[in-house]
């Protein structure tokens, strides 16, 4: 059935023939209703001739008890008709003739089956019980209007030529005027009330087709309405791209064949690079037509690799293919990658001197493993991706399991962080900060130090990344400045104690706050800290991060730059945060051999101090280093020449023994 009669249903929604909501005009319906029932008619027609003919055949035996002089010849004549019937609608039947041919035959049989008994029967000397015997032709009337399914006009017109044979017969057959008078009335009384019925029966059928049609065409539309429901519940309403739920589905389907016929597959998610900060520049409708610029160039390029794209987050791409090889996701992910950038959408406001929209891109493929499960691959992807993002972005980057950044270890390391401040595995060891022009220790600094289950200590390098990314960050990162309150600043043995503090932690609503809990409960007061920022992964400067920097610095805590100079975003953030101190990386100094080394690290201090900020340089370890930064004028140093990391305890123990506070202390 087409649609059409669907949608007008829809609209107009009530019931009743020939009405304009099956979307068809009254002689179309008609005409569908016989198309429609024609195969019920042939159906029915076959057993109908069948039985119709063997009745005419056994009334033979009233030929033979009523008219015996001439039952040879009606017998003959009914055998003769009743064959010929049967054999023309078979061979009919068997070449496929059309329905309404079929019914002219039976019809046919009919007229004939009377007139071919007639015929000899009026030759009967006993012409009254011929008269009589006539009567039957009224059955040949009813088997056309009600035994069989004609249509109407065809029943009418049978029905109307036997009527005629039958008055015919009545006038010439000799009998009294009254006895033609009632036969008469009795025909056309038995016409019109045999017609009457057949026309209502007609009606009735109608009726029938029409209201199963309307259940049909119900049927259709509450089907196709489902089926639109669930393209909306699997459909992402932005990009047009399947959503979450659609997408997770079809990974099912990629994981469990490769489980049952080990058909491979790779699973890519796809990160716009900056977008919060794009979404910030140039507004919400601009992101919109952004994501959906990228959903539709990535959903064209991964026509060619029998991919699925969906949409998976926020400026977040899913995307799954069949492959092979492991290079082969890799070259996708590689030109997903391109794609994106090909598409030269403006983006000024990025801070690591790229203008244009680009993606992270994090690939992971099926490997054989252990306990292998259906999340793990994702997770292997989204691993992928954050090496991709802290690789610079804009590039794509394959899940190596041998990799530690991204390998159990790390899932292993997750699993630490979260029971290491209970299970006292985490600590802290304190780093002086040497006063260059009193030679005076002014300020520690505070580094975590994590041991495993065994005792085996874990460099910050590999535990601080797993924190931040897992987000155990947050609660570390309290317990270390509640720690480096208790055991350093209480007992005042240095003044100052920095404490390194990752943009994760500055982002996370609520952490001024916690900070002055800290400080509330423990007595400290906020000068006796300053936070070091290094510029990490999070290389946006969030509107939450400098609010937060505000309200650290009404509780009286200083902020400094850690690290300055390896990342991208320092030079903004020179110009966006008054820091009180610049920690210049150690790799400046390390590089000082060189002439253009010497003068990298005097244009960067000329840099630092031009914007008011002090000095210090990281990674002092020699003598000679010692004497350049006096040379310079720089303000503070750190590094082994000065003191390297140690417990507070040996602090503790020293200043019992000296009884001196914050003066030059050289740990062990
Ligand atoms: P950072 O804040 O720049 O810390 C200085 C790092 O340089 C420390 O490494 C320190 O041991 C090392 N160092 C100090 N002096 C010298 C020297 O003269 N020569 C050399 N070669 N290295 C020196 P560490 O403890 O491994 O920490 C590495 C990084 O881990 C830190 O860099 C910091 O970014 C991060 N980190 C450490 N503790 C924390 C923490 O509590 N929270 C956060 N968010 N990050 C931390
Ligand atoms: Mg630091
Ligand atoms: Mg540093």
């Amino acid at each position: 059935m087409n649609d059409r009669p669907s949608s007008v249903l829809a609209e107009t929604g009530h019931a009743g023939p020939y009405e304009p909501r099956y979307g068809l005009g009254p002689d179309e319906l008609r005409s569908l209703y016989h198309r429609e029932t024609q195969a019920t008619r042939r159906q029915e027609a076959r057993p109908g001739l069948w039985i119709a003919v063997a009745i005419y055949l056994l009334f033979s035996a009233t030929d033979l008890l009523l008219i015996p002089d001439v039952a040879a010849y009606t017998i003959a004549a009914r055998f003769a008709v009743g064959v010929t019937a049967l054999l023309t609608f078979e061979v009919q039947l068997r070449r496929g003739v059309g329905t309404d041919w079929l019914d002219v035959t039976c019809a046919a049989a009919i007229i004939f089956g009377y007139v071919g008994w007639l015929c000899p029967a009026v030759l009967s000397a006993d012409k009254e019980t011929v008269s009589y015997y006539m009567v039957f032709g009224t059955i040949f009337m009813m088997g056309a209007n009600l035994f069989f399914t004609f249509r109407f006009n065809l029943s009418i017109v049978t029905s109307a030529i036997i009527l005629c044979i039958l008055y015919a017969v009545n006038y010439f057959v000799p009998s009294t005027l009254t006895y033609k008078m009632v036969l008469g009335i009795f025909y056309i009384s038995c016409f019109i009330f045999t017609s009457y019925v057949n026309w209502k029966l007609n009606e009735e059928r109608y009726n029938v087709f029409l209201n199963a049609l309307e259940a049909k065409i119900q049927h259709n539309e509450a089907t196709e309405r489902g089926k639109a429901l669930l393209r909306l519940s699997r459909t992402d309403p932005l990009t047009g791209l399947e959503n979450r739920r659609a997408i997770d589905e079809k990974l099912r389907d990629y994981w469990s064949d490769w489980q049952r016929v080990g058909t491979s597959f790779g699973a890519i998610l796809i990160d716009v690079d900056f977008f919060k900060k794009f979404n910030d520049c140039y507004g919400h409708q601009e992101g919109d037509r952004c994501l959906i610029l990228v959903a539709n160039a990535l959903s064209d390029m991964i026509k060619q690799y029998d991919g699925s794209i969906g949409r998976y987050g926020g400026e977040e791409f899913i995307v799954l293919a069949r492959m092979e090889k492991k290079d082969q996701i890799m070259d996708l992910a590689e030109a997903i990658c391109r794609t994106v950038e090909g598409l030269a959408i403006t983006h000024e406001l990025r801070r690591d001197g790229v203008s244009i929209v680009t993606a992270s891109v994090g690939a992971a493929f099926t490997r054989k493993q252990t306990a292998a499960k259906l999340e793990k691959i994702i997770h292997e992807a989204d691993r992928a991706l954050y090496l991709a993002k802290a690789s610079g972005r804009n590039c794509a980057r394959l899940f190596d399991p041998t990799d530690p950044q991204s390998s159990d270890e790390s899932e292993n390391l997750a699993a630490l962080l979260k029971i290491a401040i209970g299970q006292g595995l985490v600590s802290l060891v304190y780093q002086p900060i040497q006063d260059v022009a009193s030679g005076k220790v002014e300020a520690m600094e505070a580094l975590m130090r994590l041991k495993m289950l065994d005792g085996t200590l874990v460099p910050p390098s590999l535990f601080i990344p797993v924190a931040e990314r897992t987000g155990a960050i947050l609660e570390l990162g309290r317990w270390a400045i509640r720690t480096v309150c208790t055991e350093m600043l209480l007992d005042d043995h240095v003044r100052v104690v920095s404490v390194n503090v990752s943009p994760i932690q500055l982002k996370t609503p609520g952490f001024a706050a916690s900070v002055a809990t800290i400080l509330g409960e423990t007595g400290v007061t906020g000068n006796r800290l300053a936070f070091e920022i290094t510029e990490g992964l999070e290389m946006e400067m969030h509107s939450d991060i400098l609010r937060c920097i505000s309200d650290l610095k009404l509780l009286g805590i200083k902020i400094w730059l850690d690290d300055f100079g390896t990342g991208f975003a320092g030079l903004s953030w020179l110009r966006l945060i008054d820091f009180d101190t610049v920690k210049i990386d150690r790799s400046f100094l390390h590089d000082c051999g060189e002439p253009k080394g010497m003068a990298m690290l005097q244009d960067i201090i000329a840099l630092v101090r031009n914007r008011g900020h002090q000095i210090l340089v990281e990674g002092v370890e020699t003598d000679q280093q010692l004497a350049l930064m006096h040379e310079i004028g720089i303000d503070k140093i750190q590094g082994y020449r000065v003191g390297r990391p140690a417990p507070a305890a040996s602090f503790q123990a020293k200043r019992a023994l000296h009884k001196r506070p914050f003066t030059m202390l050289k740990s062990a």
